[in-house]
């Protein structure tokens, strides 16, 4: 391969490289700027590219599929929480448009090495990964590390490689082609959600080994830095409240969101103070009693069935216990992330990262399991097996209530007892799922394919959405949720657009077109559902900048007035304002909303919600008591702010032209042949 010297001053290389593990070509290439004017970097340049070069129809897990690694274009400019790494594929969960996003160090090192992505395409015969360095690009012999779990394969990759370079890996989980499998980096941090483990499990391509050295120039370094100054000048000046609101506030927080149709606030000042004390583990308990949590596999209610003597023991103050050190990934001040030492309990652990809330979920309230240490344990067989908690989560709570109504009995799993709570039976299923072992194997391809598989009538307990489980926020304390988990191309995912993050971004005041968001802190209004969408919409644009941009959400949700847009006009020497980048954000959506609908599936059919979540039946005590949300009219709500046709899902010609779209009106209209 040629050597990658482009001089360049925009934050971004303008190169990609195609890997084609068929033949073992490797090539980069090189793109106009305009693409990056049009849909930035990240999850916009992924979209792009997969949009032009992806056929419709092909098997996600056949060598047809496009695997890309997207750096952020803030990644690595000097900007603040900007080290999050895109993974762009056809989903094998879905069968749609498939994304996952993850922090850690990998995604610097990766644009380092001179290019903003990484795509592969076909399938290698045998075992390889990639190494990456500012002059080499070589696909290497991987068969000695397959079945390796992904802490070891990192740790023998760094071995070899130094201490320094970074690496992305898939274990075991991926390697057997589960379709709830994740990309692991950082020894445990990992893009988990659309099933794209297996996609790299399909290709063999067992890891990418980043080592580059180059910084990427921008176009204006002294407004970068002055503008993270100032963000963290004012973040600083809040510390005094922060003290106000400090410790001790967890009982009460339990207490307050308990009613939380009164106070269901979490102001931005709050969440980093929890943030940056206890990671996002800081709602774990606050979550099981205001109803955020879906309990007892979305059938129960938090404060009854999982009451908050049980949630305490898996909390955020349970947690923190065994922290040894905060853990940040790349250029973050705030720290939410740590690592743990487990030395009591029946499953030590010497060193892990802190558990997310989404698995302590996943694991806890919705299995009706407080046992914190095999909790733990889960989390370690997880990361190292390369597998989303939260389908994992859903898989086991699925089997849970099919056993527990006689759908399935001893027999069909090798004499579990699968009760509610039962740790031991809990953590056996999971080991079971992970080598896809009797049950397990069914289980390992996600709830809806499970119950296809086992029949008898375990689809009424299979909750997904469009076949992915959905995250551990319930959309009846926040249908915010559930607008996002059934209009979202990426369904069942938590965050890209709820209620609860426009009150923390406060986008109108950073977006003229956000102005028309309706007050969404008056609760009174939660369950009105004629004027969300546009609210709704304007958030999932903004999260498609940060995509994007390669930030962290958390950034965005902490106060201090987040410069997003200044800092890509700093790092580009684009001149745009906000409102300009809020249609970049919607140009990204639409363009994942196209992939869907190209490969044949109509999310308002394909992606329709389990009853349990939008609360048909409703729920009979508890905070979301008698709440059966109106689906129907919050998707009409998101899609009449896209211009999509109510029916189809399909955007207006005008509106896709606005948008500068063109391109993909003949393969939506069916004119002409893509
Ligand atoms: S806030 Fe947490 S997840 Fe986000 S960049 Fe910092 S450590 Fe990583």
């Amino acid at each position: 391969m040629a050597e990658n010297n482009l001089p360049n001053g925009k934050g971004y290389w303008g190169r990609i490289l195609w890997v084609d593990l068929s033949s073992g070509k490797i090539t980069f290439e090189d793109l106009d700027d305009a693409l990056y004017e049009k849909f930035l970097s990240g999850a916009g340049l992924g979209a792009k590219i997969l949009w032009d070069r992806l056929p419709a129809g092909i098997d996600p897990l056949g060598p047809e599929n496009i695997l890309g690694f997207t750096t952020g274009l803030l990644t690595d400019t000097g900007t603040l929480f900007s080290g999050r790494f895109t993974v762009v594929g056809k989903s094998p969960l879905s069968g749609g448009w498939g994304d996952a996003n993850a922090g850690g160090y990998f995604s610097p090192w990766l644009k380092r090495s001179g290019f903003d992505a990484l795509f592969f395409s076909g399938a290698a015969e045998r075992p390889v990964y990639l190494y990456l360095d500012d002059r080499t690009a070589e696909l290497r012999e991987a068969s000695d590390l397959w079945g390796a779990d992904t802490l070891e394969t990192e740790t023998r990759l760094k071995e070899r490689y130094g201490p320094r370079v970074q690496v992305a890996c898939i274990g075991p989980a991926g390697e057997k082609l589960s379709r709830i499998s994740g990309i692991v980096t950082d020894r445990g941090r990992i893009a988990a959600r659309s099933g794209l483990g297996a996609v790299m499990g399909a290709k063999r391509l067992k890891a990418v080994v980043a080592a580059g050295t180059r910084r990427v120039g921008v176009a204006d370094r002294r407004q970068i830095n002055r503008l993270a100054k100032e963000f963290q000048e004012r973040l600083a000046g809040k510390k005094g409240l922060q003290r106000f609101l400090t410790d001790g506030l967890m009982g009460m927080m339990g207490r307050i969101t308990r009613h939380s149709r009164i106070f269901p606030r979490q102001p931005a000042d709050l969440w980093r103070l929890l943030l940056s004390k206890f990671g996002t583990t800081a709602i774990t308990a606050m979550s099981a009693e205001s109803g955020d949590s879906p309990i007892k596999n979305w059938g129960g209610v938090g404060y009854l069935d999982f009451p908050l003597s049980r949630s305490q023991k898996i909390g955020a103050e349970a947690v923190l216990k065994y922290e040894t050190k905060k853990y940040g990934c790349f250029s973050c001040p705030l720290h939410c992330g740590g690592l743990l030492k487990i030395e009591a309990g029946p499953y030590p652990i010497p060193e892990m990262h802190k558990i997310e809330y989404e698995t302590l979920g996943a694991f806890g309230g919705l299995l009706l399991n407080d046992d914190l240490f095999t909790i733990f344990k889960i989390n370690d067989l997880l990361n190292r097996a390369g597998m989303d908690s939260i389908s994992c989560g859903g898989a086991v709570a699925f089997a849970l209530e099919c056993f527990e109504n006689g759908i399935l009995t001893s027999a069909d799993t090798d004499g579990l007892e699968l009760r509610w709570g039962n740790a031991p039976a809990i953590l056996q299923l999971t080991e079971k799922i992970i080598s896809r072992q009797g049950l397990g194997d069914t289980l390992a391809d996600g709830v809806k394919r499970a119950a296809e598989k086992i029949g008898r009538g375990s689809e009424r307990f299979a909750v997904h959405c469009g076949g992915v489980e959905p995250a551990m926020h319930d959309p009846k304390f926040d249908p915010g949720f559930g607008t996002a988990y059934a209009c979202e191309a990426a369904p069942g995912r938590h965050t890209v657009s709820s209620y609860t993050y426009l009150d923390l971004q406060v986008l109108e005041k950073k977006f003229k077109k956000a102005k028309k968001i309706p007050s969404l802190t008056t609760y009174k209004e939660k369950y009105r559902t004629d004027n969300k969408g546009e609210a709704l919409a304007v958030n999932g644009f903004f999260k498609m900048l940060i995509d994007g941009a390669g930030v962290c959400l958390f950034g965005t949700q902490i106060g201090g007035n987040f410069p997003l847009t200044e800092w890509i006009n700093a790092a580009t020497g684009w001149q745009r304002l906000p409102d300009d980048y809020l249609a970049t954000g919607e140009r990204i959506a639409q363009l994942r909303q196209a992939f869907n609908l190209r490969e044949g599936l109509n999310p308002k059919k394909d992606f329709r919600l389990h009853p349990r979540i939008y609360g048909d039946p409703p729920l009979p005590k508890g905070p979301a008591k008698g709440i059966t949300l109106d689906m129907e009219a919050l998707t009409n709500g998101y899609y009449q702010a896209l211009h999509w046709d109510p029916a189809t899902g399909r955007a207006e010609k005008e509106h896709l032209i606005a948008l500068g779209l063109e391109e993909i009106i003949p393969v939506l209209y069916g004119e002409g042949h893509h």
